[in-house]
């Protein structure tokens, strides 16, 4: 057993491995000060909630309080690994300052009341809505970060009981795009690869997708497989120097908004040098011609016009992936945050197709998701999906859904595509929205254009409710506040990226009156009386596992078939992935190995859209276009940015997160370690463009767009030139002065992509101005990153000796 500064190394040590190999297990685990493992009282099963890759974990549990996590060597998904955020994450939970009553709002002051009188003002104003309005006055914004038990439960009492079509997830701001690229080219969401994809590939892609910092563990195992025999080759598309593309064969850095430019010159050579697997093409897919046509011109030189990145670089890339004998890629938000993103994100799609790389190892894609429970909500119908991935535009399946709930077939609305995010909140804004209900997500810091956002939740006439475990930006703006019980507090399950399902157990009590947010749907079910169609309460199950069995059977049948999956099963061994049935009760590792696809038009989860317009494709048109069910190649034009650089705002802006940090660090910046790794915010600048501004590392900047501005000090970085950056999550709840001049999303933009509605982080117009010069201090940025400084002597991130975690390299199956 060795221990190691986790947050200095935040991958941890090497276990190199060759192709087909099994990746070595390694235990990684942290424990508080003075607790050693003869000390902790159980182990709980559970995985981690800080990010989408779900490495399992057991919670140390000590005098009914956690004490500490440590990996599962004998899961699927991490083999024992674990990354920073979950190795000191959990402390958070035990903060003081967690909600521990209800609220609500009297006088304009928030004040604390018992739960029967907060669920009495929440069912009481709900009712009145109802009566006046209708279901449309009321609306739902959840999260990515609640269980699959409680999304369910959400969707059947948003979508069913109540019968709004207002319901959606911040993983709008996430994943949609994820979802919306595998619908358009599979016809159905779900990944078509699988993690040990990593174990085979020769060629990894990774576009716009920092998995250093987002996936830590996922991250270990491809630099395992690097420093292994025969290692695979990275292609990295990212604006930034991030840890992937230090060490990625080839690095393309393209401006911000022109990925589509990029990926349409890349299959425009694949191509024109014919490295296209006709058979595969011929048998599986349907539109191939409509591509060809489509990047007929756009050769490698129209791309570096548009792009900035070399047509030779393009050329040797286009190279590297036609070359690919096992291909895996994976997307994140440098793709899903901008103008172009499903039609961006699809097109990495269409290399695999044209290639043939689909279902066999080391031959797949992964549309990543950024949050642990993201690919819940879609498969629940917590955001704008419909349940078990069925077709809204499909009557049958609306009328199967129905019959799940036994509801009737008109009670769920269906007349219309379900409202995305930014649209539920323009409608909060002009005031047929009356009752927002938000759990777990924090929009006041998390959506674009802040101000307006913090103006239309704060409206006059809007009934804000607000449930999470911490006082927010958006728990102040609120009309009741609703304690809820977070991870390790309660029962449930979870879905990764790679569609592994993992049971998390509940290891200690909630503290005070908190309650598990499974408790306070149905609760609020019962206060209603929602019934179903024999006059039985509804929803019909109780508690978590009931849920969960009721899920199965809304999941029966479906691409995301759960029905060989017990609470009992995923005790003990390692995650599952689905589909999981009767036939197949190990799992599926990969989908798509047949060739086949869940886009038959009687079978598909979305007739598709228009990739430029975002316009709908009718029925007919797709049972034309489509009519046996195969892969979809979908070409699309390149269209430049709403807002590109011009005199006044000459720089291209872009947010993101950082490896230490989640969301709006309600959890991670209650963390010591974590919360020091990287304390403020900073812009990071490039050199050049430092220089010509006068700017040096640590002096203090305003970065501003024609929405707002943010102070911050200056990280002279090896960031693009006429790009900056800067990470989302800081806030107000922890700031010093009373200023809006910290959150990024001051300055971004209201304006989103046409088909997956993912609002635009990466495509807005900034400008940059010298406050004060550094008084000797660097950026609070951390140097293990890609936020890493150019300049020597900055003082390098470490954790100390707090930062210290066990590693057991090769520990045991646990
Ligand atoms: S930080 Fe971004 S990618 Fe990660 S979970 Fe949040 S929205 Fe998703």
């Amino acid at each position: 057993m060795a221990f190691k500064d986790r947050i200095a190394h935040p991958w941890g040590s090497r276990t190199p491995y060759g192709p087909g190999q099994e990746w070595p297990a390694r235990v990684d685990g942290h424990l508080a000060e003075g607790v050693a493992p003869q000390d902790v009282d159980r182990w709980v099963q559970s995985a981690t909630i800080l990010h989408s890759n779900g490495d399992a974990l057991d919670i140390a549990v000590k005098d009914d309080r956690v004490v500490g996590v440590r990996g599962r060597a004998v899961d699927r998904v991490n083999r024992g690994r674990l990354g920073p955020k979950d190795l000191f994450g959990w402390q958070a939970h035990q903060s003081a300052d967690r909600l521990t009553r209800p609220l609500v709002r009297r006088d304009g002051a928030l004040v604390e009341t018992d739960w029967d009188t907060a669920m009495d003002v929440v069912v009481r104003r709900s009712r009145e809505l109802l009566d006046e309005q209708g279901p449309s006055a009321l609306a739902f914004y959840t999260s990515g970060q609640l269980f699959l038990e409680e999304y369910y439960t959400l969707a059947a009492i948003g979508h069913g009981a109540i019968g709004t079509n207002h319901m959606d997830g911040n993983t709008r701001l996430c994943t949609a795009t994820a979802a919306a690229a595998l619908k358009e080219s599979f016809g159905c969401d779900g990944q078509p690869g699988s993690y040990s994809d990593i174990d085979h590939a020769d060629v990894i892609a990774l576009y716009g997708h920092n998995m250093a910092e987002t996936q830590t563990v996922l991250w270990s195992r491809v630099l395992d497989r690097l420093a292994g025999s025969d290692p695979p080759r990275l292609l990295c598309v990212d604006c930034r120097p991030t840890p992937v593309a230090r060490e990625a064969t080839l690095h393309l850095a393209p401006l911000p908004g022109t990925n589509l430019a990029l990926m349409n010159a890349l299959l425009h050579e694949i191509i024109r040098r014919d490295l296209v697997d006709h058979d595969y093409v011929q048998a599986h897919t349907v539109g191939y011609q409509d591509l060809v046509e489509r990047v007929a011109d756009h050769t490698p030189e129209v791309a570096e016009r548009i792009c900035g990145v070399p047509a030779g670089r393009i050329r040797e890339a286009a190279e590297l992936l036609g070359g690919a004998r096992r291909l895996l890629s994976t997307v994140l938000q440098g793709f899903y945050q901008s103008h172009q993103a499903t039609a961006a994100a699809v097109q990495v799609n269409n290399v695999h197709l044209v290639r043939g790389m689909l279902g066999r190892p080391g031959a797949g894609v992964l549309q990543m998701n950024g949050q642990p429970t993201a690919q819940n909500t879609r498969e629940c119908g917590a955001d704008g999906d419909l349940t078990g991935f069925r077709n809204w535009s499909n009557d049958e399946h609306v009328a199967e859904l129905a019959k799940v709930w036994n509801l009737d077939t008109l009670q769920i609305p269906h007349y219309g595509p379900p409202t995305h995010a930014m649209q539920i909140m323009r409608y909060a804004e002009t005031g047929s929205v009356r009752l927002l209900w938000v759990s777990a997500t924090n929009p006041a810091v998390s959506l674009p254009d802040l101000h307006r956002i913090r103006a239309l939740l704060a409206r006059q006439g809007l009934f804000l409710v607000v449930q999470d475990i911490f006082a927010t930006e958006t728990t102040e703006l609120a009309d009741v506040v609703l304690p809820a019980a977070t991870w390790g507090e309660k029962t449930g399950t979870f879905t990764n990226t790679d569609r592994t399902v993992h049971l998390s157990e509940r290891a200690v009590d909630p503290p005070g009156e908190a309650r598990a947010d499974l408790d306070i749907f149905l609760d609020y079910a019962r206060r209603m009386d929602f019934r179903d169609r024999d006059g039985a309460p509804f929803p019909q199950w109780h508690d978590a596992e009931s849920a969960f069995e009721a899920w199965k059977r809304a999941s029966a049948g479906r691409p995301c078939d759960y029905t060989g999956l017990t609470y009992a099963g995923l005790r003990g061994g390692s995650g599952v992935q689905w589909p999981c049935t009767a036939e197949r009760p190990g799992g599926t590792e990969r989908l798509y190995t047949d060739g086949r696809f869940w886009a038959a038009p009687q079978e598909c989860e979305s007739y598709g859209r228009d990739l430029v317009t975002g316009a709908p494709v009718e029925p007919v048109e797709y049972a034309a276009m489509n009519p046996f069910g195969r892969a979809i190649i979908r070409a699309a034009e390149y269209l430049p940015p709403h807002e590109e650089p011009d005199g006044q705002y000459p720089f291209a802006l872009v947010t993101g997160r950082t490896l230490y940090h989640f969301h709006t660090r309600t959890k991670t910046g209650r963390v010591p370690q974590l919360s020091r790794a990287a304390p403020e915010v900073w812009v990071e600048i490039a050199e050049s463009d430092a220089r010509e501004a006068g700017i040096g590392e640590g002096d203090l900047v305003e970065v501003a767009s024609p929405r707002g501005a943010v102070r911050a000090r200056a990280r002279i970085s090896g960031i693009r030139p006429g790009v900056l950056f800067v990470p989302f999550h800081y806030g107000y709840w922890d700031a010093r002065g009373q200023d809006r001049d910290r959150a990024a999303n001051e300055m971004t933009v209201t304006d989103w992509d046409p088909v997956s509605k993912q609002p635009l982080f990466k495509t807005s117009a900034a400008r940059l101005r010298l406050l004060r010069p550094a008084d000797g201090r660097s950026a609070p940025a951390p140097t293990t990153t890609a936020s890493r400084p150019v300049a020597d002597g900055v003082p390098a991130t470490t954790g100390g000796p707090e930062g210290l975690c066990q590693e057991d390299v090769g520990g045991g199956a646990r």
